[in-house]
């Protein structure tokens, strides 16, 4: 085993410097957790799984001419990625009432939103990743009004396509939640879509039935966690390849673009 730097090691994924400057790997672990860290299980086989629908959503995400942080994935655990400094702002996109917004207002889950709203909460486990808004993040100078407005812009394309995508399959697109940061590269920096995309941090339901296929199996003991995230791969066409064993490439030069 070579020998790499640890960056940080988070909930779900271990980030370590990767081959050039610029570039991290991100590690899928298998671990689970829910209600900030209260709650916290292994799901055998969760992380490969994500790192493959991370991948898929990332590479099509781009292709739409949205920027993101995925350069390729380099194993079954593991994915080159852009370093970026991390907008500390969650973003949330909700098409139909759920989660904290059900609680929160008390709304019906399941309720659906006339259109889609765009929802912020400040990064930090510590405080519960309390709610903020507009405001909050340009004034405390979390991103600058141009920024965010990007990070809106980038974020609602992002759902349609989401949306869209999840429909073709059967499944609808409740919520979910996106991260952004900046990188600089050729003395340019520019807003790129990070962290992961996976059935961690969405809602998906079954149109047919409304049974659930995220992460709310874990969160509320509903079981078949493994079994959903699956469901979700097959239909998107991604359970073959991330069962199969595939190529351990080690570091290879990454390309300028
Ligand atoms: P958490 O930090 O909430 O426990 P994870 O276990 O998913 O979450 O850790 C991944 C961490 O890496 C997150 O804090 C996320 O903001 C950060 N991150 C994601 N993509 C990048 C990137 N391209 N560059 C730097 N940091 C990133
Ligand atoms: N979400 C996430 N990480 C978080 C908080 C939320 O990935 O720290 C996702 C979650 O999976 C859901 C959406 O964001 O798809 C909205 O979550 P909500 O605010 O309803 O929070 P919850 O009910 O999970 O506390």
């Amino acid at each position: 085993m070579n020998k790499r730097r640890k960056v940080y090691e988070g909930k779900a994924k271990i980030l370590y410097e990767g081959p050039e400057t610029g570039t991290l790997i991100q590690y899928f672990k298998d671990d689970a957790t829910a209600f900030n860290n209260e709650k916290h299980d292994l799901i055998e086989g969760k992380g490969i799984l994500n790192n493959r629908f991370s991948e898929f959503f990332m590479t099509r995400i781009a292709a739409l001419g949205v920027p993101t942080h995925f350069i390729r994935r380099l194993n079954m655990r593991e994915q080159l990625v852009r370093k970026v400094e991390i907008v500390p702002v969650e973003v949330i996109v909700r098409n139909v009432v759920a989660g904290s917004m059900s609680r929160r207002l008390g709304i019906d889950e399941g309720t659906p939103l006339p259109r889609s709203i765009v929802e912020f909460s400040y990064k930090d486990d510590a405080l519960g990743d309390p709610l903020v808004s507009d405001e909050h993040i340009t004034a405390l100078g979390w991103a600058t009004p141009p920024e965010l407005d990007e990070i809106v812009n980038m974020t609602l394309r992002i759902n349609d396509f989401l949306m869209g995508l999840f429909a073709g399959i059967g499944i609808r697109l409740i919520d979910f939640k996106l991260e952004f940061g900046r990188h600089i590269e050729d003395g340019m920096m520019r807003i790129l879509l990070a962290d992961e995309i996976s059935p961690d941090n969405c809602r998906l339901w079954d149109f047919e039935t409304g049974e659930k296929l995220d992460k709310d199996r874990f969160r509320h003991d509903l079981g078949g966690t493994k079994e959903a995230y699956q469901e979700v791969a097959r239909r998107l066409g991604l359970l073959q390849e991330a069962s199969e064993p595939l190529n351990h490439t080690g570091p290879v030069l990454v390309s300028e673009n």
